[in-house]
């Protein structure tokens, strides 16, 4: 009996078998359901070519229909449906010459990476392991299909992915993996950024973070890798890292506060990530950098989005060993006079009415952040009057 967590998936595998198509569960999501480890999305490998899936299923998005990936969208739930394929050759290091669509699953799994990557399974849970994807996993082994040296010059991204399930699974690499791992480090180069961002935050994810970084280190990685190929001091931070950091910005900004020299922003574009992330690693520094001077005042705790109270709480325990909860900060964000700007008593309008002989300019954003600023941190009341009173009090109008 199959988990209930693929009921979904199980009729998407029956809905093509009953037009005459195989179709198997495989990749992540078989490898973690015999790992007894939570399952993320559901890859399915099928028979039937990326138009036969679209006239099956009413809700079908034509993601990498070239590569022979649809998404099938059923009750809210999303399911990779990809047309059984090989990989012809790979003449740029990057791509795949040709995508060729075959019959049967046997060689769909031969394309595969990881023998603990190249299992199929059916819908009543029978295993279709050609490789002993089952062996490696109780052994708890990394090893490619086929050769290791000749997958690798196929796509040397592999060799990241292959550290990368070593974090997240706490895997070892088998020996002629890691052998040629060693060997053709040097491939990565041709991988393209955004590639390697991916594997990079997953592998910075897992809890076998320091003896994936170790193994970085081992294999000579780091100098392949954008921005730490210029900079050896961020390699010896990274060594110092034990704790997983979910995101790349947590990442982002733990190097920054180990090595001020380095600007968050050479970081993001190094990496080719989004603005998203700079602005997040960003406030993370500053909120941090607060906290280093002055501790965890009211100050900071205005500045702290919730959605960074987790990394929050996990980069002051690595960088300071501080152990904050959770429920301290909410309670704490709780009692500060105001939330927001919007919450100040008093308006743009009514400080230009304070001072009727001065031309509007900067002084007035000037004048409301040091409102917020002292009613935040508990110096001044936040009601209309006392606000005015402290204003002409601090400026004082200039007598004509
Ligand atoms: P995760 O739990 O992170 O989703 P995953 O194993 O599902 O891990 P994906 O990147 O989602 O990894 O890829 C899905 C499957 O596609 C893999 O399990 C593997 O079988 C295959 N695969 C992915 N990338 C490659 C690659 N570069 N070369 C060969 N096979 C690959
Ligand atoms: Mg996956």
């Amino acid at each position: 009996m199959l988990d209930p967590l693929f009921s979904q998936a199980v009729i998407v595998l029956e809905k093509l078998e009953s037009k005459g198509h195989q179709a198997f569960f495989v990749g992540g999501a078989v490898r973690d359901y015999l790992l007894k480890k939570p399952i993320k999305d559901i890859d399915i490998a099928t028979s039937a070519t990326p138009t036969e899936v679209q006239a099956i299923f009413p809700k079908v998005i034509p993601v990498g229909i070239e590569h022979g990936t649809v998404i099938v969208r059923l009750k809210k739930q999303s399911f990779e449906v990809t047309t059984f394929r090989t990989e012809g050759n790979y003449s740029d290091f990057r791509h795949p010459d040709q995508v060729q669509f075959v019959n049967r699953i046997g060689e769909d799994l031969s394309r595969r990476d990881f023998t603990i990557n190249a299992i199929a399974m059916d819908k009543s849970g029978d295993l279709y392991d050609p490789f002993h994807g089952q062996l490696d996993i109780k052994k708890q082994l990394i090893s490619t299909v086929g050769n290791a040296h000749d997958r690798f010059h196929e796509d040397p991204l592999r060799m990241m992915r292959a550290l990368r399930f070593v974090s997240q699974l706490s895997f070892k690499l088998e020996s002629d993996t890691l052998d040629a791992i060693k060997e053709k480090i040097r491939w990565i180069e041709e991988v393209a950024i955004e590639r390697l961002a991916i594997e990079f935050e997953k592998t910075l994810a897992g809890q076998g973070i320091s003896d994936a970084i170790a193994l970085w280190s081992t294999v000579q990685i780091w100098d392949k890798l954008p921005v730490f190929n210029r900079d050896s001091m961020l390699i010896r931070s990274m060594e110092t890292l034990q704790t997983p950091l979910p995101e790349l910005y947590e990442v982002f900004a733990f190097l920054k506060m180990q090595q001020t020299h380095v600007s968050v922003k050479d970081l993001v574009r190094g990496w080719k990530q989004s603005n998203q992330t700079f602005l997040m690693a960003d406030k993370l520094v500053s909120v941090l950098q607060l906290y280093k001077q002055e501790g965890l005042h009211n100050w900071l705790l205005y500045q702290l989005p919730e959605t960074l109270y987790e990394a929050f709480i996990r980069l002051t325990r690595i960088l300071y060993q501080v152990e904050f909860k959770m429920t301290d900060l909410i309670v704490a964000v709780n009692r500060l006079p105001i939330k927001s700007r919007k919450d100040v008593q008093v308006s743009g309008n009514a400080l230009i009415a304070l001072y009727p002989n001065r031309e509007k300019g900067d002084w007035i954003a000037r004048y409301l952040n040091e409102i917020e600023k002292a009613i935040v941190v508990g110096d001044l009341i936040n009601k209309e009057i006392e606000i005015k009173e402290w204003v002409i009090t601090c400026h004082p109008p200039k007598k004509n």
